[in-house]
């Protein structure tokens, strides 16, 4: 990195799953804004190092001649982006995906690098190993079927998709998630550009191939559907206002270690900015809603006005998660019959508010809670943004386990303690 002139002391924590590094410097008109992660794990810390190294090298190779002519005659930039985000499959196995992006004269483009890892072995492993027979076909039919049956993306394809869309192309680059393979396609691969990025998750059952599969794609489906006894008493946690790259996921750490689910109510501009924490609260089986594109009041918005927010924020949820929200909570929770026509999906309120925003305090949000007395049927209102929250979270789910409550997400909640599928424009708890 020396080589570089890149500080690696310059760096700081910003994500929790494993520790990140990041890295800012800039050297005349050339920048860079560098993220990876460490593992903890000696061999694969070192090749991740490596691999940092090898982009910065090409990129430098690239740009170096250009740097003083762009030093002294103009003040373009030139900027080197990388960010990764990470996927953890049965136990062991990190998919690392880095997005290398090069930023000059307004426009850029970015690359996709994907890396296997196997945590137990520190070791690196190759795609190859992981693809059995006719993984790749089975993936192309998949996807070409997927984009070419869903109304939103049919319309927008671009003409060459096809020829995209075939094996060897893109297919041998995929990450193994908890819920499938999850393929990438760059911005304006098969849909325009201003879709971004395009993820695709095949689940498993539908990669299944006629063969047997390698043993690391047996162990699949984790804790998800977990069976609700309608016996005993149930809680819905729900988190509004992130996800936050790091409070989001210390409350996700603390979901994943008790087998728990919770419902979080996103804002369309921070699943734009941080898409890997909404994943992961989906691919921990927790239920992703919606809480408008950036928690502006609906009831002073017009009827365009919100159209067009809740359009531009479905459109977050089908790039980030594939999916349409399944349930809305408006912001402040204010609601009236004009709202909830326009929303057209069920609204979401809460029985308890722990007013965790105004207390910022763990010990001030549990007594808030416990004062509630019995809990059986009730959705609990807290903001997954605060460290207090996430350290309340902490105490409240083994406080709750202890006293028999299940977990439940809000279309559980809804199905059980309404004994219907939850319907649009309805307003619930
Ligand atoms: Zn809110």
């Amino acid at each position: 990195m020396k080589r570089n002139n890149i500080d690696m002391k310059n760096s700081k924590i910003t994500e929790k799953v494993f520790e990140p590094i990041t890295i800012i410097k800039s050297i005349g008109s050339i920048s860079y804004n560098l993220q990876y992660p460490t593992t903890g794990a000696k061999y694969i810390d070192k090749r991740i190092a490596h691999i940092v190294h090898e982009i910065c090298s090409d990129f430098n190779k690239k740009y170096f001649n250009l740097r003083s002519f762009f030093h002294r005659y103009t003040s373009k930039k030139i900027t080197l982006l990388l960010n990764y985000e990470t996927h953890i499959f049965s136990v062991s196995h990190l998919s690392l995906i880095f997005f290398e992006t090069h930023e000059s004269n307004g426009l850029s483009s970015t690359q996709i690098h994907i890396y296997h890892f196997d945590l137990k072995e520190d070791r690196e492993q190759k795609a190859e190993d992981l693809m059995y027979k006719n993984f790749q076909e089975i993936a192309v039919s998949y996807t070409r079927n997927f984009f070419c049956e869903t109304d939103f993306y049919k319309r927008e394809l671009l003409e060459n998709y096809i020829e995209t869309l075939k094996a060897g192309n893109r297919f041998n680059r995929f990450a193994l998630t908890k819920d499938g393979v999850l393929f990438y396609f760059e911005p304006g691969s098969i849909l325009p550009e201003k879709h971004g990025l395009i993820r695709l998750i095949i689940p498993y059952e539908d990669m299944q191939p006629n063969v047997p599969l390698p043993s690391i794609l047996q162990s699949t489906r984790p804790t998800s559907s977990q069976k609700i006894n309608m016996h005993k008493p149930m809680v819905a946690l729900t988190f509004d206002d992130g996800p936050n790259p790091i409070y989001t996921q210390i409350i996700l750490d603390t979901l994943e270690k008790y087998k728990a689910t919770a419902t979080f109510f996103d804002l369309g501009d921070l699943m734009e900015q941080f898409p890997s924490v909404s994943q992961r609260e989906s691919s921990l089986s927790c239920e992703v809603a919606c809480h408008s594109y950036n928690h502006k009041n609906y009831t002073r918005l017009s009827d365009s006005e919100i159209i067009h927010d809740m359009n531009k924020t479905a459109e977050i949820f089908h790039k980030v998660l594939m999916q349409d929200p399944a349930f809305f909570r408006p912001p402040y929770g204010c609601c009236d019959d004009r709202i909830k026509k326009l929303v057209n999906m069920p609204l979401i309120l809460w029985s308890v508010d722990t007013r965790d925003w105004e207390s910022r305090n763990p010990e001030t949000i549990l007594n808030v809670i416990k004062q509630y007395g019995n809990l059986d049927g009730k959705v609990i209102l807290m903001h997954s943004i605060y460290e207090s929250s996430a350290r309340a979270v902490a105490m409240l789910i083994p406080y709750l386990l202890d006293k028999n409550y299940q977990l439940v997400t809000i279309s559980q909640m809804i199905k059980l303690k309404y004994g219907e599928s939850p319907k649009d424009g309805k307003l619930y708890f």
